[in-house]
């Protein structure tokens, strides 16, 4: 597990992982290759005093370090998933001649970054084995489908199509002959009989390598980076935490389902969360009352991407909250509580800065747009715990490539592997 972030640590981490399964199954073999054992949430634990672990739930995954001390948490929390594109239970659609692949918009993907690009699939499949379910891992890096947009020449005012979910995003796989099954295909790919599967969560992913970008090198061009930089910088963070524990447990969640609302049997409305927390304080031999005292000393900081000022669109900005890429940690706060922070949320955040020799932006959403949320009120709500709503600056948010800055990626993890070991977790 590499404690330091760099750029090209952070491009290999998206591309090693095109779905939220994949994000999990590349944090696993990072956290397994370094002494993490995997618990399975369906038996009791009887655990050593100390001892490095993890949950995985789907799409989600929680690690922590015992120490056997009743201690606080400290928290870094982010999510696995991305707005995308993905297959419909009935794939197989034919039009004028050709043959495609039905899709639909999952989160609030930027529909237009989505055209004309090479597009691998990956995801998951459940597959019967007799009388009983097996999960596969489906990844296909190949530019097997492509939604191709309109010929500037048959738009209405050559200003661009405005694009309906239901009818134009649709790809295209295969031109004349007989139509063929798509998951007749993927089934076949992965060496699995067609008959046997029996779901899936199956979406497309932009083919083109993350890479840094700019005169200087100094931006990452990438898919992804909402939410995976947050999941990477974490990864190396809590990695810090691990070799230098503070005052307080630390622990690394990352959810699926933020971009839809989180609220699954695995996001961040879930019990996912307090469940893991409340186990780890009862391996230690607590009980229900050492659990809510831990809580009450514990912080969790929701690590998510910020909006950088846009050079083209600054007029969209709070003009006294101006955003830098390569500018640093951003402290999100927004007064209706889309972010979770508080004050002392936010002075904890501070002082991490302070301690990683970061600097520190401060983001408010314009007052007259709506503001997105975060994991962060919500885990705030199922655990009671302080929470900060944290990210870096970013362009192009949801847009299937993304960009950030190169420098940021040192910064933020910094930041957040300070946040995970603090000196004093005294509780409130
Ligand atoms: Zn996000």
């Amino acid at each position: 597990m590499s404690v330091t972030a760099t750029p090209a640590g952070l491009c290999a981490f998206v591309d090693a992982s095109p779905s939220p399964f994949h994000v999990v199954h590349t944090v696993a073999n990072e956290l397994t290759a370094n002494g993490f054992r995997e618990l399975s949430e369906s038996r009791p634990w009887d655990l050593p005093a100390a001892g490095r672990y993890f949950v995985v739930r789907g799409g989600s995954i929680v690690a922590w370090v015992e120490t056997g001390a009743s201690q606080p948490f400290r928290v870094v929390g982010a999510h696995t998933d991305s707005p995308n594109l993905r297959v419909k239970q009935h794939p197989d659609l034919t039009s004028a001649g050709w043959q495609l692949v039905g899709l639909e918009p999952y989160g609030g993907a930027w529909l237009n970054s989505w055209l004309d690009r090479d597009l691998g699939i990956s995801g998951r499949i459940t597959v019967r084995e007799g009388n009983a379910l097996s999960e596969k891992l489906i990844r296909i890096d190949e530019p097997l489908l492509r939604v191709p947009q309109l010929a500037i020449h048959l738009s209405e005012d050559r200003r661009g199509v405005s694009l309906d979910p239901q009818r134009h995003v649709n790809a295209v796989w295969g031109v004349g002959g007989a139509p063929r099954s798509f998951l007749g295909y993927l089934a076949e790919r992965a060496a699995i009989d067609p008959d046997a599967v029996l779901g899936w969560e199956l979406m497309t992913h932009d083919l083109t390598p993350s890479a840094p970008v700019g005169r200087d090198l100094d931006l990452i061009s990438a898919p992804r980076l909402d939410n995976q930089a947050t999941c990477y910088a974490g990864l190396c963070a809590f990695a810090e935490a691990v070799a230098e524990p503070g005052a307080a447990t630390p622990v690394l969640v990352m959810f699926d389902h933020e971009e839809v609302g989180s609220q699954s049997d695995r996001g961040a409305h879930s019990d996912l969360l307090p469940s893991i927390l409340e186990r780890i304080v009862l391996a230690r031999g607590g009980g229900r009352s050492e659990y809510l005292a831990a809580l009450a000393g514990s912080i969790l900081a929701s690590g998510d991407m910020a909006h950088a000022t846009h050079p083209n669109y600054p007029e969209r900005h709070e003009p006294a909250h101006q955003i830098e890429v390569n500018g640093g940690p951003v402290l999100k706060v927004n007064q209706n509580l889309r972010y979770a922070t508080d004050a002392v949320g936010a002075g904890a955040f501070a002082l991490a800065c302070a301690q990683a020799e970061v600097p520190l932006q401060r983001y408010v959403h314009r007052a007259d747009l709506p503001c997105g949320s975060t994991i962060g009120p919500m885990s705030a709500a199922r655990t009671g715990m302080t929470t900060v709503d944290v990210g870096a600056p970013q362009l192009a948010m949801h847009s299937a490539r993304e960009l950030m800055g190169a420098q940021d990626v040192f910064a933020y993890s910094a930041v957040l592997a300070a946040f995970l070991t603090p000196a004093d977790a005294t509780p409130r």
